[in-house]
């Protein structure tokens, strides 16, 4: 009797489940920005379990989602964000860490909000309590972005040439997508260049060697031109750079990830919650107040300069998470990044720096089902990138916002 309810439900489940594999979920909306630099109008992204299959143009015979007048773009990408950082209980900045329990707990609330900011995929210059939140995440039980994570860093400290290497081969055989270097000092601490040009080479020549990629964090220009001629791939933050190194950056192809709009002002919002802890001092403050005004010039002439590929990254810490989008509100209004550029910068373009162009930051057949939908047109007013109205990542829908999408219906 037992046998033969269990061989009943069997019965009943299997047909309902290949309904759900055969089924395409149907997107619509007044328009769709491809990611690449298109823009079609009255279109429909097709998806097929996780995968992308068809993006056609016309009206709809029948959209599983018709979202209206909202533009659909592929799922933005922050290529830094420190997704552990967390205010503690006491409202204070955790520089010493809780139980491993809470630290996780704090590390997938920060990838819950992150996703729903319409922020599919980010790169974390890392913490090793990532690759467990990297795991779950594509296991695909808890919600939140693609996590890609450095693990560890590598700075001044790390040791000889010889022993670099030998760190950067072990960070790879631990999981790292990426090796993280630190070249200069922190905005609070002047950003002088702390690892010697030779520790560089070794850093980044090793990686290269093995096939992983670099980021590295640099400030002055000096750093960041070490950073160019030690074979490095990205450089993050620059706020002391020259055009000399704008212009040496985009002769090498490496990418540039300027942080404009989210690290600094976060910081001076929430002051009093960082303040005392480390380097977080008076000195440290009056630097990054002085880091806004230095930020605003420096984006303007990276924007100018020609073939610079330029990537967005906020650089996200405690209390950041969730307001990733700011970041390229600032490339526009401060730095007038057409706002096309911008958005291919956070989807396409920031794809391709993580080496995962055929997969994720384009909305084409075959490509990975990460969606989002703004509620407005980017393209005239960029602050809709902040209105995530719909969140679809691997095909599976995390956010339907049917009031902020206006005219949205959906049929199912
Ligand atoms: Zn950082």
């Amino acid at each position: 009797m037992r046998v033969h309810a269990a061989l009943f439900a069997l019965i009943v489940a299997v047909p309902a489940l290949v309904a759900a594999q055969g089924a395409p979920i149907r997107v619509h909306a007044a328009t769709v920005l491809d990611g690449t630099g298109r823009t079609l109008r009255n279109a429909t992204v097709v998806v097929q379990g996780s995968k992308i299959t068809a993006v056609e143009t016309g009206t709809p015979a029948g959209a599983t989602y018709n979202l209206g007048q909202v533009t659909i773009l592929p799922g933005m990408i922050d290529v830094h964000a420190h997704i552990g950082w967390h205010f503690d209980r006491a409202g204070r900045y955790a520089a010493n860490p809780g139980s491993p329990a809470q630290e996780i707990l704090y590390a997938a609330e920060n990838a819950w909000v992150t996703l729903l900011a319409g922020f599919t995929t980010i790169q974390s210059p890392g913490s090793p309590n990532d690759v467990e939140l990297r795991e779950a995440i594509a296991r695909g039980v808890l919600p939140g972005p693609r996590i890609l994570t450095s693990i560890r860093q590598l700075n001044e400290r790390s040791g000889t040439p010889d022993e670099i290497r030998q760190k950067v081969r072990q960070l790879k055989a631990d999981g790292a997508d990426v090796i993280k270097v630190f070249a200069s000092a922190s905005i609070r601490d002047g950003g002088k260049q702390t690892m010697t040009d030779e520790q560089l080479k070794a850093a980044c020549g090793e990686a290269k060697s093995i096939g992983i990629r670099t980021m590295v964090h640099a400030h002055s220009a000096e750093s960041v031109k070490a950073t160019v001629n030690a074979g490095c791939d990205q450089v993050e933050h620059g706020v002391l750079l020259d055009q000399e190194a704008l212009t040496l950056m985009a002769a090498k192809g490496v990418y540039f990830d300027p942080n404009v709009g989210v690290v600094l002002q976060n910081y001076l919002a929430n002051k009093a919650k960082f303040l005392g802890i480390g380097n977080y001092n008076e000195e440290g403050f009056a630097y990054m107040e002085k880091g806004l005004a230095l930020n605003a010039a420096m984006i303007k002439k990276a924007v100018a300069t020609p073939n610079l590929k330029m990537v967005v990254g906020t650089d996200a810490v405690a209390g950041a998470h969730g307001h990733n989008a700011d970041e390229i509100v600032a490339r526009v209004k401060q730095g007038n990044q057409k706002p096309m550029d911008a958005i291919v910068s956070a989807t396409s373009m920031a794809a391709k720096s993580l080496g995962l162009d055929k997969t994720i930051g384009t909305l084409a057949p075959g490509y990975e089902a990460d969606l989002i939908a703004l509620d407005g047109d980017p393209l005239t007013d960029i602050t809709a990138v902040t209105r995530v109205a719909f969140v679809m990542k691997g095909g599976k829908v995390y956010k339907f916002n049917g009031e902020t999408a206006r005219g949205a219906r959906a049929s199912r």
